[in-house]
């Protein structure tokens, strides 16, 4: 699985498109063809990707938006609608880390942010989008996780909680979709050079670490028309599907 899809004329949903695995998706999708709605809170790293795909032929839409303003993305699927009429690929990428922290000093505030990004928000953005995948002839959504979904690491609880239930939550919707053309997957893209893998792990050396763009490069099968996978989680690192019964 590492041939990149044509994806042209398709149109993809990236959130967390601002850094880190999420921009190189996103420039990625777009250089194979898709018209990338960005979304995230940066704007200049928004920008910058837009400044990319743009020098590179390419197209995107600009989405500065707070994945906790569940208003905002119940907006943003009104508005896809209204200009598309559809959607083919939803990768809901963004995330928050919070604190590696025992459970019992994490602040509550925190706890709640991971939970509202990572789950409240990617929950509202399946609602919001769910009709416009099923209106594509092949609609494909990529939901991120983490191997701290099966894991058992101190420290790591809120966001291993969330990414357990962002799983829980793209199971269901596979289930929901399997008579459609949609396609849902959650993924675990392993250990990749970015911002939240040096907050979450200060000590390591990063140049240790596969690039964003080479983690990205091997997500990007999962969005391809020909894709019949579904409900499964991906391994990046293995280069492999596994089914829930046996995750490792
Ligand atoms: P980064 O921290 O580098 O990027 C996170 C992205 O999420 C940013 O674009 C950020 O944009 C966006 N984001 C965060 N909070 C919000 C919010 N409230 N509203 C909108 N956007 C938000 O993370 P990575 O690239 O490392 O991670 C991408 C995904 O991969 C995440 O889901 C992460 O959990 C997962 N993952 C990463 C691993 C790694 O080793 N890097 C390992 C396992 C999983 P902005 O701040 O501009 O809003």
């Amino acid at each position: 699985m590492t041939e990149i899809p044509d994806l042209s004329g398709r149109v993809a949903l990236v959130t967390g498109a601002s850094r880190g695995i999420g921009y190189q998706i996103a420039k990625q999708m777009a250089a194979a063809g898709a018209h990338v709605i960005a979304v995230a809170r940066t704007v200049g790293g928004l920008e910058d990707l837009d400044d990319e795909i743009k020098k590179a032929g390419g197209e995107a839409t600009l989405v500065p938006l707070d994945l906790t303003d569940m208003a905002g993305i119940d907006r943003l699927g009104g508005a896809i609608n209204d200009r598309w009429g559809k959607l083919d690929i939803l990768v809901a990428n963004a995330g928050a880390l919070g604190v590696i922290s025992p459970l019992g000093h994490v602040e509550a505030k925190v706890f709640d942010k991971v939970m509202a990004v990572n789950v409240t928000g990617t929950w509202r953005l399946i609602r919001s989008v769910d009709p416009l995948l099923r209106k594509s002839d092949a609609g494909r959504a990529i939901i991120l996780s983490s191997g701290a979904a099966h894991s058992a690491r101190a420290f790591w609880g809120p966001y291993a909680a969330s990414k357990a239930a962002v799983e829980a939550l793209a199971r269901s919707w596979a289930d929901e979709t399997k008579n459609s053309a949609l396609r849902v997957n959650s993924v675990d893209p392993g250990a990749t050079r970015t911002a939240m893998r040096a907050q979450a792990m200060p000590g390591e050396d990063p140049d240790t670490l596969p690039k964003p763009a080479e983690t990205a490069a091997k997500i990007l099968p999962l969005a391809s028309p020909a894709l019949t996978e579904t409900g499964k989680l991906f391994q990046v690192h293995h280069e492999r599907f596994v089914s829930y019964r046996m995750p490792e």
